[in-house]
């Protein structure tokens, strides 16, 4: 029997403590991964809930972001935006900032690449404190794109990334 994507992540989304800094709890998803039906779960469970509806265009968040975005998109029949962080980019670029406990960092994405009018989804692995998608819907918006939904893997509920987002349909697949 094929395990269901609650159970999947439960099982392997392992914690590596103290990376990649004294504190951190990492979530590490190379073991679902590496699971045989792990990555088809996972963009199941993400694309299943938007069928029939438009998506033109599936952002995923550097780099895990890509991993499961550009398999949501070739599902759903929409396009894959890379949102990239800072320099990465060979283009003229939209940038959003967001605060770090220590300085800051940030989101780019190419200035062209949103037509205005775009219904967007946003894709990451991990939802923490909420700067990263924050930033995210944020670069979408001013585009001029429509954020249908931000999707992640897992939510670590504790952080209240939640709370930065409370202007965007967020799903969680797992959250601890
Ligand atoms: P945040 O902006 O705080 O919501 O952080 C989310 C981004 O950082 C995502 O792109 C995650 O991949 C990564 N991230 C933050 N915290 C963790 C964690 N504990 N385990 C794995 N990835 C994390």
């Amino acid at each position: 029997m094929t395990a269901d994507v609650t159970t999947l992540i439960a099982r392997y989304v392992r914690d590596i403590p103290d990376h990649p800094q004294p504190g951190v709890v990492f979530k590490d998803i190379t073991p679902l991964l590496a699971h045989p039906t792990g990555l088809a779960t996972v963009v199941d469970a993400i694309t299943a809930p938007l069928e029939g509806r438009r998506i033109d265009l599936v952002a995923g968040l550097e780099a895990r972001g890509f991993i499961f975005g550009a398999p949501a998109a070739v599902r759903l029949g929409a396009g894959f935006v890379p949102l990239r962080k800072a320099g990465k980019l060979p283009a003229a670029t939209l940038a959003e900032s967001y605060d770090l406990e220590y300085g800051t960092a940030t989101v780019e994405m190419h200035a062209d690449v949103v037509a205005p009018g775009s219904r967007v989804l946003i894709v990451d692995d991990v939802l923490a404190t909420g700067g990263t998608g924050r930033a995210a819907v944020d670069l979408i918006r001013r585009a001029g794109g429509t954020v249908v939904e931000f999707s992640v893997l897992l939510e670590l509920g504790f952080l209240k990334g939640r709370e930065k987002l409370a202007d965007v349909d967020l799903r969680a697949l797992a959250t601890v």
